[in-house]
């Protein structure tokens, strides 16, 4: 009886530490990709091609091979970025880039100091302001919009219209916003556009009269970046695919970057925990790749390239499992394309069940949310995995690892492995 529970300690104990590897690896890959070196994985600083390079060292160290002689598939993207810091003074108070305020990714850079026009609730709730709204001279002003304390829906929005294309030729325009979150241009407009947090807004003091701007911006026409391909061979060359973007947002400024633990580190990590865990199983039913993306958050520009360039017949992929946000799981987990591919779906609900891994599997219908749509469009069953609840810092410089808490991540790590082994 003693030996019996001696032995049973010892294989929990052992089942806990393989756990944990999985777990370990996966931090350890979060916490380089997320590291400074990377630049927030986007095309200031080589980011990208730094961030590509550690994971096809990665798929090299865990013995799976590339596809062909390189790990790379290299394309072509136009992005605007922003190399230098920014600056942006309104009155006399400095507000802190990625913090109090971010540019729109689509923005042009200006230097200078402006004169502002601000329109807020009482210009937007007194009819005749509202009307002759236009007739005010911006053209060499910046124009504050906030539209906290609007009674009309309609005017609300008619002015964020108006802010869209611009429509007061200002030199700049800023939108004073609850939340503010960043993200990847691939075209440049003509005017500055900036989003301030409304609490950093409500400690500027009024009224404003100008502002100090120093904000460069470089369009990088025909940027080259690359996906990344690895390739485990089964009995089959029937495929199963496993995909997560790597790139993030990159850099706003040389002094803020964003990291993109959830968004999507966690991602890659669990693709190439998965790398790790088939490279070693001998009796693969299937062939199994793994694929990551550049330019997801330019307009999952990677993936598009990779359906209209596949280095294997897309005919022959069985199924496609994009991961994208996988670092909580506190309320669970949902499936793209769930509701639509329903014996899948239900093959992930039963071994949940039996399983016992997270508290809900959610169904969602088609969405052009992530990396497995341009396949999908092109006929492959493909869902997108991510999971619910816990941390919610999205495109903003908090995405980080140390906060990121892996909730469910062992669980969602059983459960793909699972589906693999009893997909027929
Ligand atoms: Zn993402």
């Amino acid at each position: 009886m003693k030996l019996l529970f001696i032995l049973i300690v010892f294989f929990v104990f052992l089942l806990k530490i393989i756990n944990a590897q999985d777990i370990n690896y996966a931090r350890k890959i979060i916490d380089e990709l997320t590291s400074e070196k990377y630049h927030g994985r986007g095309y200031t600083f080589n980011g990208d091609k730094k961030a590509a390079k550690y994971i096809a060292n990665q798929l090299k160290e865990n013995n799976v091979n590339p596809l062909g002689s390189s790990y790379f598939q290299a394309f072509n993207l136009n992005v605007n970025t922003f190399p230098s810091k920014i600056k942006l003074k309104i009155g006399d108070i400095e507000l802190k880039s990625g913090i109090d305020f971010m540019i729109s990714p689509v923005s042009k850079g200006f230097n200078g100091d402006f004169e502002v026009f601000v329109i807020d609730s009482t210009l937007l709730n007194n009819d005749y302001d509202y009307v002759n709204i236009l007739t005010n001279d911006c053209k060499n002003k910046f124009v504050i919009i906030d539209t906290t304390g609007v009674n009309n829906k309609e005017r609300k929005v008619g002015i964020l219209d108006l802010a869209k294309i611009n429509k007061f030729e200002a030199k700049g325009i800023i939108i004073v916003a609850k939340k503010i979150m960043y993200s990847v241009s691939t075209i440049e407009s003509s005017f500055c556009k900036i989003y301030i947090t409304s609490s950093a807004y409500y400690r500027l003091k009024l009224p404003i009269k100008s502002l100090e701007i120093k904000c460069k911006n470089k369009f990088l026409e025909n940027y080259e970046t690359q996906n990344v391909i690895g390739l485990i061979s089964g009995k089959s060359d029937s495929l199963i695919v496993f995909t997560s973007h790597y790139d993030h947002l990159g850099t706003m400024g040389s002094d803020v970057f964003f990291p993109g633990a959830n968004d999507n580190a966690s991602g890659v990590s669990m693709n190439l925990n998965l790398s790790k865990y088939f490279a070693d199983i001998d009796t693969l039913k299937y062939s199994v790749a793994f694929l990551f993306f550049s330019a997801e958050e330019a307009g999952i520009l990677g993936s598009k390239y990779f359906v209209e360039h596949p280095l294997f017949p897309l005919s022959k992929i069985k199924f496609l499992i994009n991961l994208d946000l996988v670092g909580t799981g506190d309320d669970g987990i949902c499936i793209v394309n769930g509701a639509v591919l329903k014996r899948e779906f239900e093959l992930f609900n039963k071994i949940n069940e039996d399983e016992k891994l997270v508290s809900v599997v959610k169904a969602r219908g088609e969405a052009a949310n992530s990396d497995h749509y341009f396949f999908y469009n092109s006929g492959v069953k493909s869902v997108f995995i991510y999971t619910l609840g816990g941390v919610a810092e999205y495109h903003n410089p908090l995405d980080i690892s140390k906060t990121l808490p892996l909730t469910r991540y062992n669980e969602l790590f059983k459960l793909l492995t699972e589906f693999v082994r009893l997909y027929e």
